[in-house]
């Protein structure tokens, strides 16, 4: 099974993109959903939270993420910490995923990473694709979507990993600078390079 990630900067359309390929029967394997869902699925982390931050981060018994997401996000030395540790069993359930999809007989399946090459998710990929949005629309879809000024949004985008690095790192790219018909297209043209047959073109 080709197992292809996908990430790409803030507001770039990887959602969109995404729902695109998703629609063509690949299934989709999102990193952010796992980072919330190994909290319940492996109790190691809430022993460390327990022993780290003891009854701050819980309420009446149950892990308070509105509070962990505070501390975490509020200090980069807590951040890191936290991010090493729940690391590991992000990548695990990922693999995970990614075999039960394979034993399932697909034969493509997408890793929808927007830390894709931050946390060198890639690495363990058969090939990753950037969705990317030149940058004066990057900026004016995420200020539209966010409701945010443009100072806000350029800093936004600064906080992130430069997109001239994405775009070295990455095999393929998909131009969302367009109109969606357009950026389908592209998305078909690089499945097609990459020998996929999706549902929808077996189904005809
Ligand atoms: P984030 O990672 O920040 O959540 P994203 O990369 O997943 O963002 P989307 O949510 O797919 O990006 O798109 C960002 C915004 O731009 C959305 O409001 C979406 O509707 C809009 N958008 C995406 N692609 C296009 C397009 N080709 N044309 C016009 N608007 C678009």
């Amino acid at each position: 099974m080709l197992r292809i990630g996908i990430t790409g900067g803030i507001a770039s359309g990887k959602t969109t993109v995404v729902k695109y390929i998703s629609g063509k029967g690949i299934p989709v394997v999102d990193a952010d959903i796992i980072a919330r869902e190994v909290l319940s699925l492996y109790p190691k982390i809430l022993d460390y939270l327990k022993g780290r931050y003891g009854e701050k981060v819980f309420s009446g018994g149950e892990l308070d993420r509105k509070e962990l997401g505070r501390i975490i996000f509020s200090s980069e030395m807590d951040r890191k910490e936290y991010t090493d540790v729940i690391m590991p069993y992000i990548r695990l359930e990922i693999e995970k995923r990614l075999d039960r999809l394979e034993s399932e007989g697909f034969a493509a399946a997408i890793l929808d990473a927007p830390l894709l090459f931050e946390e060198g998710f890639e690495k363990d990929m058969d090939c990753s694709i950037l969705v990317y949005a030149e940058a004066k629309v990057q900026l004016q879809r995420l200020m539209k979507r966010n409701e945010i000024t443009e100072e806000e949004a350029r800093r936004m985008i600064r906080s992130q990993m430069p997109v001239r690095e994405k775009l070295e790192l990455a095999d393929f790219v998909v131009d969302n600078s367009g109109d969606l018909e357009r950026t389908k297209e592209e998305i078909d043209m690089v499945f097609m390079k990459m020998g996929i047959e999706c549902e929808e073109e077996k189904e005809k």
